[in-house]
């Protein structure tokens, strides 16, 4: 029997071990490492945040894939032997014929100054669950909300966790007392979704009453400051950051990646440059045709991602040509508050620049949104 290890158990990874076992059956033993025992739905954090999900409802354990004959090994992944198509973890070594990479991003708030003392992480599940129990007792003063670096994966998330926290306290009519500023690093709101969706996410906060500040070189945080370079000083009482993303250690030793650690491959095949090795998800390096930045990185793409690279693989291991190709097609929705959200389409490969829309807050959109939560949670894990 052929043997395809996944390096991953999240969205990508996920994705790809369901359709290659689907497609193969006993014909191929399907292997998914990942650290962590548990799949923590992202897309449903800024609803967490807010007390909307309790941790257990968008939380599943990973090796409920056993029930669909996929093997879950629970392990670090500590070094990638390719010569001899071996993956070492802390407790294994494991052999592959095929080998598909969707370790994703990791969270390192070391990269700036004082994360870590005084900062929750807002993409970090524990964290989320924190900001709640923080939120519950913040009755008046400044919430500070910022991206440490980009790239930041799904770029309208920061957006929609700040109006989240709008929400949050104008349903508890504190509004008026609590100062909501969102800093960033880009020049504009979603830059790659061009100046229209740029000025539209700008509109939205403004009516909203949250300050935003653009641009941003973020250098440290204090007990009650968010330092910026030249000397710029944003004070608060509550500071929610995005941490800095890198992609794992393990990645970043091998030959497979660029310069900032992203993993090189071929943007229709998702293939490296090694012979059956795979890597999809936020780990991978995919570029915009024209612009040259990296596309942008979401669940929807990566999902996408895993479905192409298996479906080819199950071609190959029958001896056919791989046939499917990304397309870098998707869409997202992001929720603006009051059971609303605003539905985007995506094409990022078409040129000069992406092709993104953005729809006006709708009930509709929520409800595909929540939608979309409750059919992956059961569908896929
Ligand atoms: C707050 C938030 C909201 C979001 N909302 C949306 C949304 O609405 N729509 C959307 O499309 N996307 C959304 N995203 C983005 C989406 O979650 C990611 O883009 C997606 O999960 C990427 O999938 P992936 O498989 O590449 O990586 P991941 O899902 O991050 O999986 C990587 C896995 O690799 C494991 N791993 C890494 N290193 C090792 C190692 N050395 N050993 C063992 N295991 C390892 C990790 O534990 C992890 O489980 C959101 C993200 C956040 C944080």
């Amino acid at each position: 029997m052929q043997k395809t290890l996944i390096l991953g158990g999240g969205t990508g990874g996920i994705v790809a071990s369901n359709v290659l076992k689907k497609a193969m059956g006993e014909d191929m033993q399907v292997t998914v490492v990942d650290r962590k025992p548990d799949y923590h739905y992202p897309g449903a954090f800024p609803l967490l945040m807010i007390g909307e999900r309790r941790p257990e409802s968008i939380s599943r354990k990973l090796k409920r894939l056993n029930r669909k004959k996929i093997e879950f090994i629970c392990d670090e992944i500590t070094d990638i032997d390719f010569e001899n198509n071996r993956v070492l973890t802390k407790q294994h070594v494991l052999t592959y014929d095929y080998l598909i990479i969707a370790l994703g991003v990791e969270y390192h708030s070391e990269s700036i100054l004082g994360f870590s003392n005084y900062v929750l992480n807002a993409y970090e599940f524990e964290d989320v669950i924190k900001i709640n129990q923080r939120i519950q007792d913040f009755y008046s003063g400044k919430i500070v909300f910022f991206i440490s670096s980009l790239p930041v994966k799904c770029p309208p998330a920061p957006y929609e966790m700040v109006l989240m926290l709008d929400q949050f306290f104008r349903q508890r009519g504190l509004r008026n007392k609590v100062e909501l500023t969102m800093v960033t690093p880009e020049i504009s709101p979603e830059p790659l979704a061009g100046p229209k969706v740029g000025r539209s996410v700008r509109k939205m906060l403004s009516e909203r009453s949250i300050k935003l500040i653009t641009g941003a070189k973020i250098l440290s945080v204090r007990k009650n400051a968010l330092i910026l370079d030249q000397g710029t000083v944003i004070d608060g009482n509550l500071f929610i950051g995005v941490a800095s993303h890198w992609t794992p250690k393990v990645l970043r030793n091998t030959n497979l990646v660029d310069s900032r650690g992203f993993v090189k491959v071929n943007s229709s095949t998702l293939e490296t440059n090694l012979p059956n090795v795979y890597a999809i998800g936020d780990a991978t390096a995919i570029k915009l045709p024209v612009i040259e930045a990296y596309a942008p990185k979401a669940g929807i793409f990566a999902h996408y991602q895993g479905e192409v690279v298996a479906r080819n693989i199950a071609r190959l291991a029958q001896g056919l040509s791989s046939k499917y190709r990304y397309t870098g097609k998707g869409a997202c929705i992001m929720y603006t508050g009051f059971h609303r959200a605003r539905y985007s389409t995506v094409h990022y490969f078409t040129k000069p620049a992406p092709f993104i829309t953005l729809l006006r807050p709708s009930i509709p959109s929520y409800l595909a949104k929540i939608a979309f939560e409750k059919y992956w949670l059961n569908c896929w894990i």
